[in-house]
């Protein structure tokens, strides 16, 4: 089991299920040609993708496009089923951020094809994380900020109230259909600026407050399966 950290807290927390919103902010859907959608597009990783701070981002042989994508992620904090919108809160723990990296050339192809995602989307390595800011140092989630740097060059940067579905919604309408458990994580969708990683890449995800002081980051290195 992967552990999952909470900050400045003694509670346990192990990874469950991984959800993942796709494309949730409208410049990044364009950017990928994908259309808005009219309610939330989800799809699992398993929490064998996860790895954390210092670890390595192995790229499969397979594939010749893995892309970046920094997520905002909301960890669970206990169990419920068919939450109200007005109670979601009460579910979360805490929030980090994460890399829902992602091999583009292997998702298009299943796009066309109209097969799932799950190689894409889950192989090993492909879900690094943070440690997790525990809520209650969070009055206003929507006030975040993600921003991804890639050998100390900013890729991505957005603040969280560009969310097209925010965090209270998607909360309530996933748990419509899957109940939410302890240590289950929300990869809340990307914004613009994907792009192929190479070799040797160093990524800096960092979660940010509106006054730009760093709540948490994670950084991971590249490199690719040997074949
Ligand atoms: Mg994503």
């Amino acid at each position: 089991m992967k552990p999952v950290i909470l900050k400045d807290s003694n509670e346990k927390f192990y990874a469950n299920k991984l959800i993942c919103i796709g494309q949730n902010y409208a410049e990044h859907a364009k950017e990928i040609n994908f259309d808005i959608p009219s309610s939330p597009i989800f799809f699992l990783k398993p929490a064998s993708a996860i790895i954390y701070d210092g670890d390595k981002i192995v790229i499969p042989s397979i594939s010749k496009n893995v892309h970046h994508e920094v997520e905002l992620v909301v960890l669970i904090g206990k169990e419920g089923k068919k939450i109200p919108h007005d109670k979601a809160m009460e579910y979360v723990a805490g929030y980090g951020v994460g890399l829902d990296m992602t091999m583009r050339d292997i998702q298009l192809e299943a796009k066309k094809k109209g097969f799932p995602w799950t190689l894409a989307k889950g192989f090993d390595t492909a879900a690094p994380i943070s440690e997790f800011v525990q809520k209650n140092r969070i009055p206003d989630v929507s006030s975040l900020y993600i921003r991804l740097m890639v050998n100390d060059e900013e890729r991505q940067y957005s603040c969280v109230d560009k969310l097209i579905f925010p965090v209270e919604f998607l909360i309530s309408y996933i748990s419509k259909f899957m109940t939410l458990e302890k240590g289950d994580m929300i990869f809340t969708g990307t914004p613009q600026g994907v792009a192929t990683v190479k070799d040797g890449d160093k990524l800096k995800a960092s979660l940010l407050d509106c006054n730009g002081n760093i709540l948490s980051s994670l950084t991971v290195e590249v490199c690719r399966e040997n074949q």
